[in-house]
């Protein structure tokens, strides 16, 4: 009572002391609310520090998720997630763990230590079982290391009539839950989930046309979903000229969830790893090696490695390079200008040039990085920077 009372008075005599205090902050003294200032993009090829060529694990009837006996083994597959992965990973791995458990078995091997065998192994180890992962390759060998890390949930996931009737309601439970938890990483240290201001750029009709590789296969006509889920995540707002300084007809900007997909690894195999599950390294040649394992369940999270593994030719390639500009702290949005797509992430400012679209690279399992398109991309994004 009596602290409030000296508050009370200490507030009016304060203000009667500096009567003229609010009125003395005029316009003119009061500080200012600043737009971010835009960082150029540096888009000199000389800073490029390295080109990633990546297959995305696409099948036309989306993600396998199933159990499939093998010898005396209960195989989870968990695996097909295209362009995806990382995107739908942590609602895929809900999946995976309630098939894994479902026997009432406890000890659990994991084959695969990308986006999907990481989420699937650390949510199988919550749920109270003992969990090895075996792989070839760990992070940041994996494919899941050369992904651009933007929410992308439905991104050549699966073809327009592969699918069954019950996949679009299985896809957006698993988008939602992914969604949730993707959540639960921001704000953490090194950022493994953060949202960023992403500006769509639009020339008018004189502007150049889409910058990247031409599909070899036109046919191709992916499966679109992503209108189921425009109640999450949010809006984008269309922008006057004056509120950005890029020299294009038309421009939008909207907060994108992207994932620093080094960090984010990182920080998934240290709690993998600190709450008692083991990883070994293993590699696996045929379907009847999974018989040496201690484990009885095994969840298949080989990505495109399903393909040669369980000789599944429903997984096809979809090629997708990266070029990596040295990282820019400075630099806090993304755009897409053309088909090409900036990111800035801590480990380096992915450029991507996808071309006349989702297609290309459709049926291309090369892995050899392509200079020439990265260096066409980078110049294209050099137009943007000009001095007005
Ligand atoms: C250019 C590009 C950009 C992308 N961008 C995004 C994006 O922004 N957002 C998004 O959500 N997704 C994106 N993706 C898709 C995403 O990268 C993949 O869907 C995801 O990485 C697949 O993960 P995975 O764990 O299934 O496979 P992988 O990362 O390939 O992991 C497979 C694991 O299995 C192991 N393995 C394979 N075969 C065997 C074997 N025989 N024996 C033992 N171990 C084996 C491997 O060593 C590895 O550990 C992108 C893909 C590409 C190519």
């Amino acid at each position: 009572m009596h602290r409030r009372m000296v508050l009370a008075g200490l507030g009016y005599a304060g203000l009667a002391g500096c009567a003229s205090g609010p009125a003395a902050l005029t316009t003119s003294t009061r500080p200012r609310f600043q737009p971010q200032p835009f960082a150029r993009l540096l888009t000199d090829p000389g800073r490029l520090s390295r080109i990633t060529v990546c297959l995305r694990p696409f099948r036309a009837q989306g993600p396998r998720i199933e159990v499939e006996r093998v010898g005396d083994k209960r195989v989870v597959h968990n695996y097909g997630h295209g362009g995806s992965g990382w995107s739908l990973s942590w609602g895929s791995a809900v999946a995976a763990r309630d098939l894994a458990l479902e026997g009432g078995q406890r000890q659990v091997a994991v084959i695969g230590c990308g986006a999907l065998g990481l989420t699937a192994a650390l949510q199988i180890l919550r749920a109270g079982a003992q969990v090895t992962i075996y792989a070839t390759e760990r992070t940041p060998y994996t494919r899941s290391a050369r992904a651009t890390g933007v929410w992308s949930p439905q991104s050549r996931l699966s073809l327009e009539g592969g699918t069954d009737a019950g996949f679009p309601a299985r896809w957006e439970a698993m988008a939602r839950a992914s969604w949730a938890a993707h959540h639960s990483f921001i704000g953490l240290d090194g950022d493994p989930v953060r949202f960023i201001d992403t500006y769509e750029l639009e020339d008018g009709s004189g502007g150049g046309g889409a910058v990247g590789p031409a599909p070899v296969d036109t046919s191709v006509r992916f499966q679109h979903l992503r209108g189921q889920l425009t109640d999450i995540g949010p809006d984008g707002r269309d922008l006057t000229a004056d509120e950005h300084p890029f020299p294009v007809a038309s421009a939008l900007v909207y907060p994108n969830m992207t994932f620093n997909v080094a960090e984010y690894a990182r920080q998934i195999t240290e709690a993998f790893l600190m709450e008692g599950g083991r990883i070994a390294q293993r590699t696996f040649h045929a379907p009847s090696e999974l018989a040496e394992l201690a484990e009885p369940v095994v969840v298949n999270c080989t990505g495109y490695g399903a393909r040669a593994l369980f000789g599944d030719e429903s997984v096809i390639p979809v090629r997708g390079q990266i070029g990596w500009l040295t990282p820019q702290p400075e630099l806090t949005y993304g755009l897409n200008y053309r088909s090409i797509s900036m990111v800035p992430r801590h480990d380096g400012i992915v450029i991507q040039a996808n071309g006349s679209g989702e297609r290309v690279g459709y049926g291309i399992d090369d892995e050899t990085p392509n200079r020439a398109e990265t260096e066409e991309a980078l110049a294209v994004l050099a137009t943007l920077y000009r001095e007005r």
